[in-house]
C-alpha cells in the first residue's frame, strides 16, 4: 500500500514551499488509496518554536489536505511526534554499534570546534576526523568511564549504493569523502535527522519518500543506513525547488508566505493549492482553475521534471477569482460565502449599520451574483470602493450642484422611473431608460447625469454601472438615496 509522509520541523509556521510538498504527498496518496502520514521532527530542541506543530496541522486542515495520521488524529503507527520516538532511535543505534556500524564519539563540543575553524581558515568545509573510529575496546571502555554518554557516530562506507529517484533519475554521493562520520545520536539521547527519518520511515511503512530536492544528497546516507540496518529503503521522488518568480529563494519573501497570511487576507484554499501545481510539474497540461479532486486525478509522478518552479505570486488574486466564481456557481457553497460575507460586513460595518436590513440573505447573495466577475475576494466587497452597498453615503450638495444645476429635475424624474414598475427594471432596461431621461434633458450631458447618479448613489466618483448599483441596492433603497437629492 501507499503510504507516504510529510515531515518538517516544528521550527516555523507552514508556508508556500511546505505546503507544496505536503501536497504532492496528499495527492500522490490519494490517487493510490494510499494514507498521508504528517510527522513532527522536533528533535532539535532548540530551534522548536511555539505554536509551529497546532499551526501546521491547523493549516493542513485549512488548506483541504488533512493528514490520515498525525499527531492529532493518532493513527496505527504513532506517536507522530520524533520526540516522544526515543526508544525506537536508542534501539537502531544500539543495533548499530552492536555490529560496529556505529561507534561512540568522545570529542568534545571544544575539539569540534576547532576543527571547524581550522577548516574554515583553509577554506575548506568543514569535517569531522572520524577520530573516534578506530578506539580499541579498551580505550572504549576506559573512556566511557568518564564520560558515560557518549554521541554515536555512523561509520560511512566509502562507496555509497547508487539509487533511482524518481524524478531525478539515477544519483550516488559519495557522502563519505565530503563529510566526517556524522552523529546518528547525540549524548543527550535525541537522535539527529538522518536517523530519526530513517528509522520512522521504516516503522512506519512509509513506501515513498516525497521531499524537498535539497535532501537528494542526504539519500544516499540514508541509503547506508538502511543497508547497515538491513532494511529494504522506500522509493525516493525528490521534488524540485519552489522559487520565486525571479528565481530567488521563497524564503526572502519573508511573512506573506506563511499561510496564515492567506487565510487572513481571504484568499481560497483550492487558489492556492492551484497555483502551487500549476507553477510546477506533474501535469500533462497547466490550466487553471483546477479542483483538487481534478489534481489527483490528472497527477502523474512520471511528469514531475527537475526545473525549479517560478511562483508569481501576483497572480495568485486571479486564481482566486476564478475559483471564488467556481464556489459561486454552486448553491450549497454559494450560501456558505453568503454566511462569510454577512460576518466581514459585520466586522466592517457593523456600528455604522443603518434600519436598513444590509444583512439580509437574499440582499447578501444578490450582491455576491452581480460582483463575483469583478472581485478576486469575497473581502473585496466591504472595501472602502464598495460601502455604499452597506452604508448611506453622506449626501454632499455643493458637490451635485458643481455636476449640474438640474440636480431636483433630475432626483425627480429617476424617482419617476422607479415608481411602479420600477420594482422590476433590470439593468438593460434602466439604461435605456436613463438614456431617454438624458435626451430629454436640456442642459445637463448624459455623462453628467451619470456621474450625479453615482455620487448619490455611492458617494464615489468611480464604480459599478449606474445600471448595476441601482440593481444591487434595490429601489426602495435607491429611493431614499435620490430623494436626500433634493434640496
Ligand atoms: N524535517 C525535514 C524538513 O524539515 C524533513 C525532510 C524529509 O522529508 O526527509 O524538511
Amino acid at each position: 500500500a501507499v503510504r507516504v509522509r510529510f515531515a518538517p520541523s516544528p521550527t516555523g509556521f507552514l508556508h508556500l514551499g511546505g505546503l507544496r510538498t505536503a501536497l504532492y504527498n496528499y495527492i500522490f496518496a490519494k490517487k493510490h488509496q494510499g494514507s498521508f502520514i504528517l510527522r513532527l521532527e522536533d528533535t532539535d530542541q532548540t530551534r522548536l518554536v511555539p505554536g509551529a506543530a497546532e499551526n501546521i496541522e491547523d493549516m493542513l486542515e485549512w488548506a483541504g489536505i488533512p493528514p490520515d495520521e498525525s499527531p492529532r488524529r493518532g493513527g496505527p503507527a504513532g506517536p507522530y511526534l520524533q520526540s516522544q520516538r526515543l526508544e525506537l532511535y536508542a534501539q537502531a543505534a544500539e543495533a548499530l554499534l552492536k555490529t560496529g556500524a556505529a561507534y561512540p564519539c568522545f570529542c568534545s563540543p571544544q575539539r569540534l570546534e576547532l576543527l571547524k575553524r581550522e577548516a574554515l581558515r583553509n577554506h575548506q568545509t568543514p569535517r569531522y576526523d572520524n577520530r573516534c573510529r578506530n578506539l580499541s575496546p579498551g580505550q572504549v571502555a576506559q573512556k566511557l568511564a568518564k564520560d558515560p554518554k557518549p554521541a554515536i557516530r555512523f561509520r560511512l562506507e566509502e562507496e555509497a549504493p547508487a539509487f533511482q529517484d524518481l524524478v531525478y533519475g539515477w544519483n550516488r554521493h559519495d557522502v563519505a569523502t565530503v563529510e566526517g562520520d556524522p552523529v546518528i545520536l547525540k549524548s543527550d539521547g535525541f537522535p539527529t535527522y538522518h536517523l530519526a527519518c530513517v528509522v520512522d520511515d521504516h516503522h512506519m511503512g512509509v513506501s515513498h519518500v516525497l521531499r524537498g530536492s535539497e535532501w537528494l544528497v542526504s539519500t544516499s546516507k540514508h541509503l547506508l543506513l538502511y543497508r547497515a540496518l538491513g532494511w529494504s529503503p522506500p522509493h525516493f521522488a525528490h521534488l524540485p525547488l519552489l522559487l520565486n518568480k525571479d528565481g530567488s529563494k521563497l524564503s526572502k519573501r519573508q511573512g506573506d508566505i506563511f499561510l496564515e497570511h492567506f487565510a487572513a487576507a481571504g484568499f481560497l484554499p483550492d487558489a492556492l493549492l492551484d497555483i502551487i501545481t500549476n507553477c510546477g510539474s506533474g501535469f500533462a497540461e497547466n490550466q487553471m482553475g483546477r479542483t483538487l479532486s481534478e489534481l489527483i486525478t490528472q497527477f502523474d509522478l512520471t511528469r514531475i521534471t527537475c526545473h525549479s518552479a517560478l511562483l508569481d505570486l501576483e497572480k495568485l488574486p486571479e486564481f482566486n477569482r476564478l475559483h471564488l466564481r467556481r464556489l459561486v456557481s454552486s448553491e450549497t457553497q454559494r450560501r456558505q460565502l453568503v454566511g462569510k460575507l454577512q460576518t466581514l460586513v459585520q466586522e466592517a460595518f457593523g456600528n455604522q449599520l443603518q434600519d436598513r436590513d444590509v444583512l439580509d440573505q437574499a440582499y447578501v447573495e444578490r450582491i455576491i451574483l452581480l460582483r463575483q466577475g469583478h472581485i478576486c475576494r469575497l473581502q473585496d466587497l466591504v472595501s472602502p470602493a464598495h460601502s455604499y452597498l452597506w452604508t448611506r453615503p453622506a449626501v454632499d450638495r455643493a458637490q451635485l450642484g458643481a455636476i449640474s444645476e438640474q440636480v431636483d429635475v433630475i432626483a425627480k424624474r429617476v424617482l419617476g422611473l422607479l415608481e411602479g414598475p420600477g420594482t422590476s427594471l433590470t439593468q438593460d432596461v434602466l439604461n435605456g431608460e436613463l438614456k431617454k431621461l438624458s435626451e430629454g434633458l436640456e442642459g445637463t450631458k448624459h455623462s453628467n447625469v451619470m456621474k450625479l447618479l453615482r455620487v448619490a448613489l455611492s458617494g464615489q466618483l468611480q464604480g459599478p454601472p449606474v445600471a448595476e448599483m441601482m440593481v444591487s441596492l434595490g429601489p426602495k433603497e435607491v429611493r431614499e438615496r435620490i430623494q436626500k437629492m433634493l434640496s
